[in-house]
Order: structure tokens, then C-alpha cells, then sequence
């Protein structure tokens, strides 16, 4: 007997039929002995659906109230699974974030997990119920709803399959696993039987929303080994545990990002203390930067460039109009037309020549590269957004990680591509 944490995203609940066979796979867990826990996202695209509509009321809605809204959506799909359980004839029990015990902090639309008072919960399973968590959502020490940041119910799962140390966290979803590169944008891709934490981490940091990062890091801190798989078969998806030091490929996948923006700031005096005035105040207001370059000085000044999430380009300006006062700067650029493209493998570390590789290919498909940083297991680019299937497919290629199958689902379109690099907004 094991007990079983398994998160069913959005795609695996979008309708009443789905919803019946995700009651079927979890009610033959329990019939097989086994005590379940269920953690659902909302069904379908219902979160952007209610973010629509806090739209259309509030261009700017606030925080808290977004959160009460969005809560709403996991509480819809927990109770009609509920409900498709219990007709199958097994006890079943939802449970909002508040009463699974799942305590936040603060931090409105993107609050930390800091607790899980899981006491209820256990009592459920020993009285022998099928329990459904709703995904994405706490609750502050003061009582307030919080949601954990878009994808957030992987995190939920995770923080609950280590607070109860179930035996398997399983990430439900709509592709069979972990795969090279988004299967959606690279038809070629394929699927990874299995994935080390840190290289999982930094897809998901690099724009892979197959898994939130949060989740990862949890998983990573707390030693929870995730089976990410589809909701649609019965087919092994991918592990991500622990790494195998014997295995390393050399590149486990390629991620690309469009939620980010690039900052340009002419013309800065190129003296003592300047580099630590504007990142200071943006740190400040808690604002992440990713990617800094600052170029050599002309006549004195220089450019600074950085990236920083789309979703905090108007936080960002009030900090630039006062930094551009305070420091008789002549102006800043923004520009929103980007991508982000990240090559991640730790085979990397031994095997030097991967970036020029990486810039040759570019180069080759005449794509002009913006700015370049890397870590120990990464190298990530700034290009043309528009060139991002371009780019993400000819690195596939080269790279040697094409699959001789071609991944046959939907790919996906501009306007979705267009809502990804909304999505952080
Ligand atoms: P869910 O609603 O189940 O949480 P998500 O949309 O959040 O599903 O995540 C699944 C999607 O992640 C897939 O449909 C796929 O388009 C996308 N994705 C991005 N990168 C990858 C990758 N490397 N491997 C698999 N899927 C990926
Ligand atoms: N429903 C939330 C979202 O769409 C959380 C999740 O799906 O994980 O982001
Ligand atoms: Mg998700």
C-alpha cells in the first residue's frame, strides 16, 4: 500500500468526461489499496477566463481581491470530482487550500507555501476518503486567500506529497512527460524517461512551464522524486529526481521565454556607485532582474541593458523616470519584442565548446543575438522574438536531440504564443 499524491492540471479536467476518467484512475488507486490524494488546477483555461474578467472591470485589479477571484476556479473542479468519485461508489472529500492547512505568506498572486497543517487531512485518509486539494491556493495567518503564481498547483502537490511523505508525487498533464523542448513548438522533440532536479530547475527558470519552479525547488529541498505523465494514457512519463552522476547528457532540453523584456539605459556617467544606484532601487521594490550587460564607455558613458519580467515593465518605469532624474541620464529603451532562448545540460560542465556552438548555429540561420549569460549548466540568449521557432528547431536539430517520431498534438498558435508572453502580466 503507498500513499499517493497526483495532480491533475487544467488540460486533464477541462470537461465533465475527463473529469470521470480522472475519478476513474484514482478511484482504482484506492480499490488497489493505496491512500489518495488528489491536487486539481482549474478546468480548462477557466484561470484566464476569470483574469478576463478582473479585467474587464479593473485594469489593474487589486491583489487581494484577484486572488479571492481566482481561488474559485480549483474550487469548482475539487468538488465535481468530488462528486464523479462518490458515483463510483468511493467516499471522497474536498478541501480548499484553508482546510488542507496550506499556509502562505503575504505576497498576493505569488505567495510561498511557509506551512501545511495536514492533521485534517491525514484524519480524512485514515477514514479511508479519496482527498482533493485544490491546487494554487492558501491562506495567509491573518486569513486571507492567496494563489501561489500561474502553475502553481505543481507546487501545491509538491509541498503536500513532502509534508505528508507520500511515497509518489505524480504530475498529471496534457504531454506524456518532460520532453527536450516544448513538443508544441518543436514537433521533433522527445520525451526524457528521466531528469535531474537541478536540470529541471533551471528549464522551468528558463521558461519550460511543463513544471512551475517553485514545485522543483520543494521537490529538490524536500528529496521528492516527481512523475510527471499524461492524464490521456497509461504510459510512464518522466522522473525527476535526484541526478545520476553515470548519465549526463550533455544537453537534456531547450527552453525558450517570452514573458521578458528588455531595458536599455543610455548614456549613464560611467563613475563609481552608478551600477549600484539603479539596481539598488530596483531591488528595492523587489523587482528580479535577469540578464546584465553593461557595454564599454565611450566619452565617459556607457548603455546598461538588463531584462526583467514584462509583468513589471510599469513598476519598472516609476523606478528608470526617477533613476533618469536623480542621475541626469538621457533616457532608457524598452523593448517587449524578445525571447529568451536556454540551452540546459549538465554534460555541459565537461564539455566545453557548447556556446560557440550554440552562436554558430544562430548565426548560420541569420539570428542576431542580443545578450548571452550562462550558468554552470545553462547558456541562455536574448533574440528576435519572432525568430523563436527558428531558433528553438534549428538548436534541436543540431544539437542532435530531434526524435524520429514528430509529436502529432496541436501546436501552438500565434495567439497563444502571443497569451504566454501575456501570461506574466
Ligand atoms: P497543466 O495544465 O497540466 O499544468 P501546463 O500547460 O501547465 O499543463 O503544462 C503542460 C504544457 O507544457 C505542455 O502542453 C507543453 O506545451 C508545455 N511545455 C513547455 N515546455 C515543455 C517541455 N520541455 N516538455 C513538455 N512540455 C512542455
Ligand atoms: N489554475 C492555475 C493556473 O492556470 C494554477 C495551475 O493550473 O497550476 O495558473
Ligand atoms: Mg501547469
Amino acid at each position: 500500500m503507498a500513499l499517493i499524491v497526483a495532480k491533475f492540471g487544467g488540460t486533464s479536467l477541462a470537461n465533465p468526461k475527463r473529469i470521470k476518467d480522472v475519478a476513474g484512475r484514482l478511484v482504482a488507486y484506492h480499490r488497489q489499496g493505496n491512500q489518495v490524494v488528489a491536487v486539481v488546477s482549474a478546468m480548462g483555461k477557466s484561470t484566464d477566463d476569470l483574469l478576463k474578467l478582473a479585467r474587464s472591470l479593473n485594469e489593474k485589479p487589486p491583489a487581494r481581491e484577484l486572488d479571492v477571484l481566482l481561488s474559485t476556479g480549483e474550487q469548482v473542479s475539487m468538488s465535481l470530482l468530488a462528486m464523479a468519485i462518490e458515483a463510483r461508489g468511493v467516499r471522497a472529500v474536498s478541501m480548499t487550500g484553508r482546510q488542507a492547512g496550506i499556509v502562505t505568506t503575504q505576497a498576493f498572486n505569488r505567495a510561498q507555501i511557509a506551512e501545511i497543517k495536514a492533521d485534517r487531512l491525514k484524519r480524512e485518509l485514515k477514514n479511508n476518503r479519496i482527498v482533493i486539494v485544490a491546487g494554487f491556493q492558501g491562506e495567509t495567518k491573518e486569513g486571507d486567500i492567496t494563489t501561489l503564481g500561474r502553475g502553481g498547483s505543481d507546487t501545491s502537490a509538491v509541498a503536500i506529497a513532502a509534508g505528508i511523505q507520500a511515497d509518489v508525487c505524480e504530475i498529471y498533464t496534457d504531454v506524456d512527460g518532460v520532453y527536450t523542448a516544448d513538443p508544441r513548438m518543436v514537433p521533433r522533440a522527445k520525451k526524457l524517461d528521466q531528469i535531474s532536479f537541478d536540470e529541471m530547475l533551471e528549464l522551468a527558470a528558463s521558461g519550460s512551464g511543463v513544471l512551475q519552479m517553485r514545485s522543483v525547488e520543494v521537490a529538490r529541498n524536500y528529496g521528492v522524486a516527481i512523475h510527471c505523465r499524461s492524464a490521456f494514457t497509461k504510459t510512464p512519463g518522466t522522473l525527476v529526481k535526484e541526478a545520476n552522476t553515470m548519465e549526463q547528457a550533455i544537453i537534456s532540453g531547450i527552453a525558450y521565454d517570452t514573458s521578458e523584456a528588455k531595458v536599455t539605459i543610455r548614456d549613464v556617467p560611467d563613475q563609481v556607485g552608478i551600477a549600484a544606484s539603479v539596481f539598488g532601487a530596483i531591488a528595492a521594490k523587489n523587482i528580479n532582474v535577469d540578464m546584465i550587460v553593461q557595454n564599454i564607455s565611450e566619452n565617459g558613458a556607457t548603455d546598461i541593458s538588463f531584462t526583467c519580467p514584462v509583468s513589471e515593465l510599469d513598476r519598472m518605469r516609476a523606478v528608470l523616470d526617477q533613476q533618469v532624474r536623480e542621475l541626469g541620464v538621457r533616457e532608457y529603451l524598452i523593448d517587449e519584442s524578445i525571447a529568451k532562448i536556454s540551452l540546459v545540460g549538465a554534460g555541459m560542465k565537461s564539455h566545453p565548446g557548447i556556446a560557440a556552438k550554440m552562436f554558430q548555429v544562430l548565426a548560420e540561420n541569420n539570428i542576431n543575438i542580443g545578450m548571452i549569460s550562462t550558468s554552470a549548466i545553462r547558456v541562455s540568449v536574448v533574440i528576435e522574438g519572432a525568430k523563436t521557432q527558428l531558433a528553438m528547431t534549428q538548436l534541436h536539430t543540431a544539437f542532435g536531440l530531434d526524435s524520429d517520431q514528430v509529436f502529432t498534438e496541436t501546436q501552438l498558435t500565434s495567439e497563444e504564443l502571443a497569451a504566454k508572453a501575456e501570461k506574466g502580466r
